[in-house]
């Protein structure tokens, strides 16, 4: 049989829309892969690690023997990853990596993917800075008050600033709900997305409970922050979602009894979110 050329036209463009779709579903199928298992480095972790994180990171204490191995094979891979840089006379040690390294990681300990991809560079200061940047609100939704200084700052174009003596001060007591690295790292999160809006990437159909969860919290902050009540969070996260979503990671890693107690749904989402569950690793008396 004799196909003129406009016969075959049909035939041509459905075989180029399958191979087109194929095409599209196979590279989502393999970054979906990919973005599951995180490459983890083949070298073994410097021994000198285990000291540090014992020393400076008390909130990896009460994790189990993996969790603890896991957490320094991620801060294995951040350190080799990020780029360090000292300011305001600073000299970045392996110590100051390792311990930045390893609370930071503590986020993506049960959480695929991979290790903070739109992260390249964390600044340190020795102490409080007055930030450089031009006021306004970055991606991540960090507010900028120029001439104030700061303990921390997170930027949506791959920086995180902290202030070291804050870094150390903030792990060194793990019960505190106050921990620079944590919240900073939780702005890094909230922002992959490219919005920094209190909505990390969350799993499929987890978005309409957790909106309407953070958002009912997010207003009791507001107001028990203007009734000056205590909470088990920080007032500071009655500024903004943005900010409510890094103060609640900072009270569910370092006061999670405390937080699943009077907040059980907020707790909920976010042990969702994470994968984890920290107020089953705490003694009852310490939190
Ligand atoms: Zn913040």
């Amino acid at each position: 049989m004799i196909h003129r050329v406009t016969d075959l036209i049909p035939v041509v463009l459905l075989a180029l829309a399958c191979f087109v779709g194929g095409y599209v579903l196979l590279s989502r199928l393999l970054r979906g892969l990919s973005s599951q298992q995180p490459r983890l480095r083949k070298e073994p972790i410097p021994p000198a690690w285990y000291d540090i994180v014992d020393r400076r990171v008390p909130l990896a204490h009460d994790l189990t023997i993996d969790e603890r191995e896991r957490l320094l094979r991620l801060a294995q891979r951040f350190v080799a990853e990020k780029h360090f840089e000292g300011c305001g006379g600073v000299t970045v040690t392996e110590e100051m990596k390792v311990t930045i390294a390893a609370v930071a990681c503590l986020l993506l300990l049960h959480l695929e993917g991979p290790c903070y991809p739109t992260l390249r560079t964390v600044l340190i200061y020795p102490h409080a800075f007055v930030p450089k940047r031009a006021a306004g609100a970055s991606r991540t939704g960090e507010l900028m008050r120029p001439a104030i200084p700061v303990v921390g700052q997170s930027w949506g174009l791959g920086v995180v600033i902290v202030a070291w003596d804050e870094v150390v001060r903030g792990a060194r007591d793990a019960t505190d709900g106050h921990n620079v690295v944590l919240h900073e790292f939780a702005h890094q999160l909230d922002g992959e997305d490219g919005v920094g809006d209190g909505v990390p990437l969350l799993a499929t159909g987890a978005l309409r409970t957790w909106a309407r969860v953070l958002g009912q919290e997010y207003e009791r902050l507001r107001d028990d922050s203007a009734a000056q009540r205590l909470s088990a969070l920080d007032p500071y996260g009655a500024t903004s979602k943005t900010e409510f979503f890094a103060v609640a990671t900072e009270s569910f890693f370092e006061r999670p009894l405390q937080l699943e107690r009077e907040h059980p749904e907020l707790y909920a989402e976010l042990k969702r979110f994470y994968g984890q569950d920290p107020a089953r690793r705490v003694s009852p008396t310490t939190a």
